[in-house]
């Protein structure tokens, strides 16, 4: 199962749950077989998935308890078994640690290692362009002399990828090549070095030895375990062989676009309690996402992910200072109008990779990174912009305040007629254009950062 199925199921069977009339056990049961069963089928431990259902039940019965006696209607009750389930599930990919975040101004040595294939020297140049998007001096070194083809392999993907490299067709030995190649970035004042390291040897213990050496010889900030996703929970056991002889201090897990594992493989790494930083999402350049286990399990449940939009449109900003010239300002200030939130809809369309970003918007059908994703993704951005050209000036100028009416004491009461209006104009429903004002919303709160998309939220709840 895709890890975009395993999001869809999900979503699915909390959806059921939307429906219910009543919330009873058996309803919730029902909820639960439901989420097990996509759980083990993602690849997660068995163990994990039963801790999983023993926690939600236990924590649902003690809130319907409580709300029970203070007169809890359905909706709340909806609500709780929702939070159970999310918390939950948070908690299932959470390693509950903190990894080493290299800063600027200062050299940042990160060793990459991990077994052949498992897509080290791919992931060591998009981390590389990462680093650089974000202004710091980033420079790549390969000290896998094992492989024949690996330095050509590195040096191709740095040049396309413009990063500075280092290496050897002559020199033989890893060690002098990674001490070598992290001096000469280091005298030149980068701020990161990547070093690529070997992923196989005639035996084991070889590559165990090989990584010990280098590491001592270039003395790492951080160490990263590169793991294929398609291993599932096998994460666990291989990333405990490799802390045990070369300790690292986090991972990334590769290839969550395609794999039937993914559920299992972040899920058995988070168990070890080592942090994740990243996911490789495809074979391209920027097919890197930053993990964080909230944000990961809201978007899988088709919930969005605004924190990653807005760091994503701020990257788009600094790598296309023309077209983008004002954004990063007004992300600044605090000012988002519909007319930006439009603006950035066109720029989505326009950037490719439909489905990866439109999963990060809440609302977007669940499931969409999988088959037909990109036609569903551009489909729905599309009936956004209508809705967008369907707005009239003030309007699209506005913060989207100027759709909703209030109540006396200044509370949010519903969408006003100009909704209503919007949404004939566009060809659309109503539900569709608070949707997106909700988003343009959202995004004005991640602006300001003054309650962010929890002050949103809140209002909206109130709102319905
Ligand atoms: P290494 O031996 O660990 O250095 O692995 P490579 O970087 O050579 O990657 C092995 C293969 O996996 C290559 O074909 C990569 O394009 C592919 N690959 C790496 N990361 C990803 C990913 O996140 N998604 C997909 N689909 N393929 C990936």
């Amino acid at each position: 199962m895709v890890l975009a199925d395993l999001g869809a199921r999900l979503h699915g069977a909390l959806n059921q749950l939307s429906r219910a009339s009543v919330v009873d056990d058996r309803v919730i049961d029902a909820l639960l077989k439901e989420l097990c069963a996509a759980l083990l089928e993602a690849d997660v431990n068995v163990k994990l998935v039963s801790q999983l259902r023993t926690k939600v039940k236990a924590k649902v019965k003690k809130s319907l308890d409580e709300a029970e006696k203070a007169g809890g209607r359905e909706a709340n009750k909806k609500n709780v078994v929702q939070k159970a389930v999310f918390d939950e599930l948070v908690a299932l990919v959470d390693p509950g640690t903190e990894p080493y975040k290299p800063v600027k101004g200062k050299t940042n040595v990160l060793m990459a290692v991990g077994i052949q294939g498992a897509g080290k020297t791919t992931t060591c140049t998009k981390l590389a362009v990462h680093y650089a998007r974000r202004g710091m001096k980033t420079g790549l070194v390969c000290a896998d002399t094992f492989r024949a083809g690996a330095f050509d392999q590195l040096k191709q993907n740095a040049t396309k990828a413009k990063i500075p490299f280092y290496g050897s067709y002559t020199e033989t030995d890893p060690v002098a090549i990674a001490s070598l190649g992290v001096e000469k970035f280091r005298k030149e004042r980068f701020d990161v070095i990547i070093v690529d390291t070997s992923g196989r040897h005639k035996q084991e213990s070889e590559l165990f030895e090989e990584m010990v050496a280098i590491s001592s010889a270039v003395s790492p900030d951080m160490t990263i375990m590169v793991l294929d996703a398609s291993i599932g929970q096998a994460a666990e056991g291989q990333s405990r062989a490799f802390k045990d002889s070369a300790d690292f201090g986090a991972i990334i897990v590769t290839k969550l676009d395609g794999h039937a594992k993914g559920g299992g493989a972040i899920s058995a790494v988070a168990a070890t309690k080592t942090p994740i930083i990243f996911l490789g999402t495809g074979e391209h350049l920027h097919d890197l996402e930053k993990f964080n286990p909230q944000p990961f399990v809201s978007k899988l449940l088709g919930m969005g992910d605004m924190q990653g939009l807005v760091e994503h449109m701020q990257d788009i900003a600094r790598s296309n200072p023309d077209r983008q010239k004002d954004l990063a300002k007004k992300l600044e200030q605090g000012k988002f109008t519909i007319r930006d939130w439009k603006d950035q809809l066109s720029n989505i369309m326009s950037m490719g990779s439909l489905s990866k970003i439109a999963s990060m918007i809440p609302g977007m059908p669940a499931g969409m990174l999988g088959e037909g994703g990109e036609e569903e993704a551009g489909a729905k951005l599309k009936r956004m912009i209508y809705i967008t050209d369907a707005m009239r000036q003030d309007e699209l100028d506005s913060d989207g305040l100027i759709f909703v009416s209030f109540d006396k004491a200044g509370n949010p009461i519903g969408l006003n007629r100009r909704a209503k209006r919007v949404a004939r104009g566009s060809g659309t429903s109503v539900r569709e254009v608070e949707e997106l004002l909700a988003q343009a919303r959202m995004m004005a709160g991640m602006a300001k950062q003054a309650g962010g998309a929890n002050g949103w939220m809140s209002a909206m709840q109130k709102m319905q």
